[in-house]
């Protein structure tokens, strides 16, 4: 079952609200135009729903119009204010809170630019709270022809204080619009008693269907329509309206005055609580980037020390549990959350932000759910050494890769000789290679950089102060981490050895002698070369198989070969997973998610499926032994089909002729979502 806690963004619709969705399509489907008897019931259904939401939002004489959404009820505000400000010299700014959802400043660049106004548009800054600074909208509201404040905000949930904000605007003439869409439904708005002019509002966000809004507009506050045409909506926003998404909406808001459906403050806040104890338990550290008693009681915005945000929603995701991160993520980078920024949050705060929000039709079993399943989120990062704190030993065996930014650095260890190399380490990843050295607990032979940057030293120089005197590498070394007795590095059946050149040293795995020379041909180097052409020139003993294991790998290549085929690998649509098993009974399917991941998450259950769990960041290790095979295909899948594309295209590019990817991954195939954690799979390939 998904836990979904990602109500800030959107929500399901509720029951009553799509059997009355239905009911507008199917049943009373008229044109709420037409005179006759059926447009005459679509109309009373519309006036219905306007009066209800007049009600719950008091908004006394002022308009209410049906709108598609939040964005086109902050276009139409702005339009409407930003037209009457033309010819009006005594504005200057146009104001909005610094963390305010970006269609309002676009809106406001968007509007001043084609109405040619070229009025300042000022962010209003935030303190440490999330707070408007309120002394800066008293010093501007004179000068300002227009100021937007949101209720509450989307990311932390801080809730504004209108009352401040509207004492602070004075008796300025400018117009206020306040964005009310995370406030609908968790706090009172009394529109009437206040001075807002514009308050848009969003039904997506509070259970009914993606497409209806509300635009509250003060009676007397300058209106321009955005849409003119066939004069519905008393010629205010012209269109057919849309009487499924207006129906819906009335069954949230009949929801919302009947008191019964939906949750209350207090009941909403204990959820919050008991969700707020399960991340601080299974997250050591946590810290909140937003007060609580200054936020919705709906919404959590959290940062764990050590923990990128990205790595923290591929744990929820595969706990089935639908969180957002508090930031942009691109593939290689997070982009720090603006919102969190403009708080003055830390950098790894901002850049590490998970939010986690409920809407108000939750109740007891869910959220029981939700903290069973935050806490197996904890269980699972303590098992593979991932956890703030508390973490259980592990076994260190092979290669594995620890990316940043593209850099690549590999743990090799041997659970044999109970020994360790590191090599091309980072600053940014020395505390989480401290943790996994730790966890491993085999001494480091060496700390070793392929090509002598800077930042390897850096991190060697941080790593051997963290690291247990145990564990640190001992003797002398050359600039390049080599120690300087050794001819080669003894890691149990391996031995490592190395051939200095112009770009620093290429460090060339082979397995080990009996005599114990190192003699023998390589079968992986690492190595800052660009191309394996490179690599060839400096005439290395390289077994014919060698793999490359490249220090920088922007292209998401993840290994490369002496010689490389074209690296198209076979799609394989969700649809076709049963028949491709039907047909290749002997192919063998690798999930190459994280461990951390696939503890959580059970692997599909298809019978006759031969299944292998080998995380991308481990790929290496179980390449010669597919390759091997050349005619047993293999069908490589993840959560979205990124990761299984880049182990496929590895293995298509380095001559497998069988090489699959599960298009899209698990997430589109709703039949394999996680439930109980499934048995710790092979985690040391
Ligand atoms: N304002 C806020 C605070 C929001 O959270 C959102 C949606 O994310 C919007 C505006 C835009 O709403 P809509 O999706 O209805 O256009």
């Amino acid at each position: 079952m998904e836990i979904y806690l990602d109500a800030n963004a959107t929500t399901p619709v509720l029951p009553q609200a799509k059997a009355a969705a239905i009911q507008a399509m199917v049943e009373d489907y008229g044109n709420p135009s037409s005179v006759h008897s059926t447009g005459l019931k679509a109309r009373a259904l519309i006036d219905g729903v306007r009066a209800r939401a007049q009600r719950l939002l008091d908004t006394g004489e002022g308009s209410l119009l049906f709108t598609s959404g939040a964005t086109e009820g902050i276009q139409t505000a702005v339009l409407s204010a930003l037209s009457a400000l033309r010819g009006n010299l005594g504005a200057e700014y146009l104001l909005y809170g610094a963390t305010e959802h970006k269609a309002v400043p676009e809106a406001l660049k968007h509007w001043n630019a084609v109405l040619g106004l070229g009025l300042q548009i000022l962010p209003i800054p935030v303190d440490r709270h999330g707070r408007h600074d309120l002394d800066f909208v008293r010093q501007h509201a004179p000068r300002a022809g227009l100021v937007c404040t949101m209720a509450a905000n989307n990311e932390t949930g801080v809730i504004s204080d209108l009352a401040g904000i509207e004492a602070a605007l004075g008796d300025s003439a400018c117009y206020w619009l306040v964005d009310g869409v995370q406030a609908l439904g968790k706090l009172a708005l009394k529109l009437r008693s206040s001075r807002i002019d514009y308050a848009p509002f969003s039904g997506h966000k509070l259970y009914a269907p993606k497409g209806i809004g509300l635009l509250y507009v003060r009676a007397g506050a300058p209106f321009t329509p955005l849409m003119a045409g066939g004069g519905q909506e008393g010629a205010l926003r012209s269109g057919t309206e849309n009487m499924s998404g207006i129906a819906a909406l009335g069954a949230v808001l009949a929801a919302l005055e009947d008191g019964q459906s939906l949750r209350d403050s207090a009941t909403l806040q204990g959820f919050r609580q008991r969700l707020a104890e399960a991340l601080c338990e299974a997250f050591p550290g946590l810290v909140f980037n937003a007060p609580l008693d200054l936020s919705l009681p709906t919404t959590l915005n959290f940062a764990v020390p050590g923990l990128s945000s990205r790595l923290l929603q591929d744990l929820f995701d595969a706990a089935d549990v639908r969180v957002s991160g508090g930031s942009a993520c691109s593939a290689a980078k997070a982009a720090p959350s603006f919102v969190l920024q403009a708080m003055g949050l830390p950098d790894w705060q901002a850049a590490g932000a998970v939010r986690l929000s409920i809407g108000p039709a939750v109740d007891e079993a869910f959220i029981t759910e939700a903290c069973a399943r935050i806490r197996a989120c904890g269980e699972s990062l303590r098992r593979h050494c991932l956890s703030p704190a508390n973490n259980l030993p592990t076994l260190g065996e092979g290669i594995t890769r620890f990316m940043h930014e593209g850099a690549c650095c590999y743990l090799l260890a041997d659970s044999a000789s109970r020994r360790c190399v590191l090599i091309d380490p980072r600053p940014e990843q020395v505390d989480r290679l401290v943790q996994a050295l730790h966890c491993q607990d085999y001494p480091l032979l060496a700390i070793l950089s392929s090509s002598g940057e800077a930042e390897h030293g850096e991190a060697r120089a941080l790593l051997m102060e963290a690291l247990a005197p145990h564990l640190r590498p001992a003797g002398e070394i050359d600039a390049l981490g080599w120690p300087l007795a050794q001819a080669t590095l003894a890691l149990g059946k391996w031995e490592l050895g190395r051939k200095t050149c112009a770009q620093g040293q290429v460090l060339l795995l082979s397995k080990a002698s009996s005599s114990g020379t190192g003699s023998g041909a390589a079968h992986l180097v690492f190595s800052g070369l660009q191309t394996p052409a490179e690599l060839q020139a400096l005439a290395l003993p390289l077994a014919p198989d060698c793999l490359l294991a490249p220090a920088r790998d922007d292209e998401q290549q993840v290994v490369l070969g002496l010689n490389d085929a074209p690296d198209t690998p076979q799609l394989l649509p969700g649809a076709q997973l049963q028949s491709f098993i039907q047909q290749h009974p002997e192919a063998l399917l690798v999930d190459v998610r994280e461990p951390f991941e696939q503890f959580l998450s059970q692997t599909p259950e298809l019978a006759g499926a031969q299944m292998q769990a080998v995380a991308l960041s481990r790929l290496m290790n179980a390449l010669p032994e597919w390759l091997n095979e050349p005619g047993r295909p293999l069908l490589f899948f993840c959560r979205s089909g990124n990761r299984s594309r880049q182990a496929a295209q590895a293995l298509t590019r380095l001559g497998h002729p069988n090489a699959w990817t599960l298009n899209g991954g698990l997430a589109l195939m709703p039949s394999f979502s996680a439930s109980a954690p499934a048995a710790d799979p092979a985690l040391y390939v």
